[in-house]
């Protein structure tokens, strides 16, 4: 097929996709009103309170550079998340991708080097049936163009549940939970690094793994969590 025709094409798929949704709006995930094409209506989405400029700054002795967030840990936003995470709602990807494209007007993607993902161990993969982390990891990679990789952080034991400890014990629980993959220790010297993870409390999860890829002497480390808890 020539160039020309498979521009017509696109075009065409994109045409039939309007015409669908203009008579077939799909459904708000969350109050099952039009979502005209996406999974989370406008009015939902307003509920949300996605977090603005000027993001925070990491403390001077995070290893951690920047770090954004893209809304609170709370209401409307929770419960997609805990949709997404523990019923394998993964088309809800789609509008978690959406409002980091919409939201995250001064971000660079393209300036990372690579993207790594927070991991989850073998036994929550298996209870789970997918790396939550992993997945939306891959689709910014896709996205953005950015290359993503997998595994280059390995969680070798168990933790507990970070939010039923105190701020002591969540350390202690992390420590030397993640490994940096040997192979990768040369391929992350001197780039910039993206972290992703799913939801940040203190900040401990994302502190050790920084740790880890800090071994491999990067130039930078930034991270990226779709949602934030507030400390109480
Ligand atoms: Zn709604």
């Amino acid at each position: 097929m020539s160039r020309g025709n498979l521009i017509f094409m696109r075009e065409y798929i994109v045409f039939v996709e309007k015409v669908i949704d203009f008579f077939l709006p799909s459904q708000c995930f969350l109050c099952h009103n039009k979502a005209f094409g996406n999974n989370v209506c406008a009015e939902c989405e307003n509920l949300v309170r996605f977090v603005k400029p000027p993001y925070t700054e990491e403390n001077e002795n995070s290893l951690i550079l920047k770090h954004r967030s893209l809304a609170l840990y709370e209401g409307e936003w929770k419960k997609l998340i805990l949709a997404y995470k523990f019923s394998k709602n993964l088309y809800l990807s789609k509008d978690f991708l959406r409002f980091i494209h919409e939201k995250f007007t001064d971000v660079n993607f393209q300036e990372y080097d690579f993207i790594i993902g927070v991991p989850i161990s073998s036994n929550r993969l298996i209870e789970r049936g997918f790396d939550q982390v992993d997945f939306i990891a891959q689709k910014i990679s896709h996205k953005y163009k950015v290359k993503y990789v997998r595994n280059a952080l390995l969680k070798i034991r168990e933790t507990l549940s970070q939010n039923e400890l105190n701020q002591q014990q969540r350390l202690s629980n992390l420590k030397n939970a993640f490994i940096l993959h040997e192979k990768h220790k040369n391929v992350f010297y001197n780039k910039k690094i993206l972290l992703i993870d799913d939801v940040k409390t203190t900040g401990a999860t994302l502190q050790e793994c920084a740790k880890q890829i800090q071994l491999a002497k990067p130039l930078s480390i930034h991270s990226f969590t779709l949602a934030y808890t507030p400390l109480s």
